[in-house]
């Protein structure tokens, strides 16, 4: 673990802050390198810390009175997560596993938590929790209608969308906890999509051979998941890399 205070850190959301407030005060910013599989919060002296991914991905996923395990979301330079612990000292456990190996900057929530109640901040918050809700409605209704190998592919291409791997670390078992699905309907998804060409599942890991192909496999509730992240491909390309507006690099 580490200390960093340059100005842009690479997660669209903490930059918006800093572009916002000026500077985010003095807080004291750690940078922490991910492992496949790990809980970003093992690498903090507490869980008093919201994380904002860099090229990491992280899963949250909850876990329901019966035991059944369930997934929300998939973060990354996008977003952040740790602070629905803060708002409410909750009935519902989230749980975080990383999925793609890579950085990500932990800040203590109470260093965080007078920005959060700033003018300049609170817009860029809601916006950002509005994508939350919206995500959640969509899971809801992506879980209930839309069939497993559609799903898997939906997921497949915003993991990647985040990451700037070339394959997606993920094994079966893992894909089963974050899309609610049993390992061998997983396991059934994977080859069907792996016949299509678009995809080429390795140990551990999957190459995305077609995105093309995996796009088109997706259910529609891809489109949604395309309005966010075009957001904050765009703003994160032509203001710091100098670069046009594009699809997230497949
Ligand atoms: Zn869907």
């Amino acid at each position: 673990m580490t200390s960093r205070t340059s100005t842009h850190h690479g997660n669209y959301l903490l930059d918006r802050f800093i572009e916002a407030q000026g500077s985010l005060g003095s807080p004291d910013i750690h940078g922490l390198q991910l492992m496949h599989g790990s809980d970003p919060f093992d690498a903090l002296p507490s869980r008093d810390f919201i994380i904002f991914p860099t090229t990491a991905v992280v899963a949250a996923q909850t876990t329901m009175p019966d035991g059944w395990i369930s997934g929300v979301s998939v973060i990354g330079r996008d977003g952040s997560f740790g602070m629905a612990s803060f708002a409410h000292p909750a009935p519902v456990r989230y749980r975080y596993r990383t999925v793609q190996p890579g950085d990500a900057i932990a800040i203590r929530w109470e260093d965080l938590e007078p920005l959060y109640q700033s003018p300049r901040i609170a817009p860029i918050l809601l916006d950002y929790l509005n994508y939350v809700v919206q995500e959640l409605s969509v899971q809801a209704y992506c879980i209930s209608r839309h069939a497993a190998e559609a799903r898997t592919a939906r997921w497949l291409l915003a993991v990647r969308a985040r990451s700037p791997l070339p394959v997606v670390h993920v094994t079966h078992e893992m894909l089963g906890d974050c899309l609610s699905l049993k390992r061998e309907v997983v396991a059934g998804a994977l080859t069907r999509l792996a016949t299509l060409g678009a995809i080429e599942p390795q140990r551990g890991r999957i190459a995305i051979s077609n995105p093309r192909a995996l796009r088109d496999s997706c259910c529609t509730c891809h489109e949604v998941d395309r309005l966010w992240e075009m957001k904050w491909d765009a703003k994160m390309l032509v203001e710091r890399e100098g670069l046009e507006p594009s699809t997230p690099a497949l």
